[in-house]
């Protein structure tokens, strides 16, 4: 897969969605980031999950940031930032809970299940990675995929 193309096709994915808020995507690839191999249909899912939440937490006219990394020369790091409402200290570390939600007053409007997180979860660590998530109420929200790169380049899929 070729990473800035992937980071290329969520964003496009949203594009509707982002326009009508008017929040605007960009997208940052580290210089040396080309192909790497994993299951595309699986990390969409989960880029899917965590741009949907980057949109639904923002208010109109805010930023969302997608970048990918190589923290080391085994891993790849993805990142979606945003500049939304962020998530209270106290609800941290339930965040990934299934079916949690910060706050159902706020959540309420937005439609959901409270699932997303979690399953994004899930697929990550089957692939051997983790998903850290880092937010400050009413600055933003950052959440980091980091998947080990089983191969560099190869077969793009
Ligand atoms: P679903 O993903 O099933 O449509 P959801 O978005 O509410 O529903 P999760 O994606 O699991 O569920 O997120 C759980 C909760 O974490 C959300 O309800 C929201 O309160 C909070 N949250 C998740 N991402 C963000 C974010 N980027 N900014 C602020 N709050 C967030
Ligand atoms: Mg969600």
């Amino acid at each position: 897969t070729s990473v800035p193309d992937m980071l290329e096709e969520v964003a496009d994915r949203f594009s509707f969605q982002m326009r009508k808020k008017q929040i605007r995507a960009a997208i940052r690839v580290e210089d040396g980031i080309t192909s790497v191999w994993l299951d595309r249909d699986q990390i969409d899912q989960v880029l899917d999950n965590l741009v949907s939440n980057a949109i639904k937490y923002t208010l109109d006219g805010g930023r969302i940031e997608i970048t990918a990394h190589k923290p080391g020369s085994t891993s790849i790091a993805i990142s979606v930032k945003d500049t939304g409402i962020g998530i209270p200290r106290k609800d941290l570390s339930r965040i990934f809970d299934r079916f949690y939600r910060v706050d159902k007053a706020r959540s309420r409007n937005m439609g959901g299940t409270g699932l997303g997180l979690s399953i994004a979860r899930e697929i990550v660590k089957a692939h051997g990675g983790t998903v850290t998530l880092d937010s400050e109420l009413n600055e933003g929200t950052t959440v980091t995929v980091i998947l080990p790169m089983l191969q560099d380049g190869g077969d793009p899929s």
